[in-house]
């Protein structure tokens, strides 16, 4: 056998310690190569569906919510039935008798589940509503904007000049003050490395800083009508861009946020 020269242990213990630093950094990040199918499938759940699951984990709290909802958004009903069956008595996900589906929609349903468990965007609690009072808004993400010249990406909620604005995670501080659209805005960081975009505002917080830390449910400022919203009613333009520079449906998420915001003030 040929023992290796000293430079070929070298090499080969650097190629260890690089491949064990990307693999590190990818579980510390929890960006897994091939989770591009995560906001599709996040932005497609319907908000009636997040709530119907919720009430229904009401009747039946042994049920975990993410087995729940994995199940009746991914199948049909005649065939979430039995799955559902089964965890009503307690069987618990990973112990599911799945003879009766296929096995690549058996894969769907656990890789569904496996995104609601580990973005949390759904989850009780974890995400605030950003208006603090009455509100309306409805499902306008990629609406016509300047005659066509653009499409909108974002949500607008409506209400009374002056209401209160938070932040709906923490993050950072990254975009402050007047830009053409968006009239008073403040981009923020969040925690989960997607951009929040808040526009229109009237004010925007005097506590804020460019760079400076936020948590949820803090201060950005006040509902206005600044920017390209000059002679449109109050409003705030709320986006999410994720770190590809897509700007996704804001409407499922910030429909179970207010939820949930909701449920804790009643
Ligand atoms: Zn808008």
């Amino acid at each position: 056998m040929k023992i290796p020269s000293k430079l070929q242990r070298g090499l080969a213990q650097f190629s260890i310690l690089m491949l064990l630093a990307v693999v590190t950094w990818q579980v510390l990040h929890h960006t897994p190569f091939g989770s591009s199918d995560v906001y599709p499938y996040l932005s497609s759940l319907s908000p009636e569906l997040v709530k119907q699951c919720a009430l229904e984990n009401r009747t039946s709290p042994t049920i975990v919510w993410e087995d729940l909802l994995a199940i009746r958004s991914t199948l049909p009903e005649k065939a979430a039935q039995p799955l559902i069956e089964q965890l009503k008595v307690h069987v618990p996900f990973s112990d599911l008798d799945w003879r009766s589906l296929p096995p690549n929609k058996r894969r769907v349903v656990q890789r569904h589940r496996q995104i609601l468990t580990q973005y949390t965007y759904y989850q009780p609690k974890k995400y605030s509503f950003p208006v603090i009072g009455t509100t309306w808004f409805e499902d306008s993400f990629g609406a016509d904007r300047e005659g066509g010249a653009r499409k909108h990406e974002g949500t607008d909620l409506f209400g009374k000049e002056g209401t209160p604005i938070v932040s709906i995670c923490g993050g950072r501080v990254e975009q402050i003050g007047w830009n053409r659209l968006g009239g008073e805005r403040v981009g923020i960081r969040g925690d989960d490395g997607n951009y929040y975009y808040y526009a229109h505002l009237q004010y925007i917080s005097s506590l804020l800083v460019k760079g400076n830390r936020i948590e949820a449910g803090e201060s950005v400022g006040t509902m206005g009508h600044t920017g390209d919203a000059l002679t449109t009613p109050d409003h705030l333009h709320f986006g999410i861009e994720l770190p590809n520079g897509q700007w996704i449906n804001p409407y499922p998420f910030l429909a179970v946020w207010q939820y949930w915001g909701g449920e804790s003030s009643s």
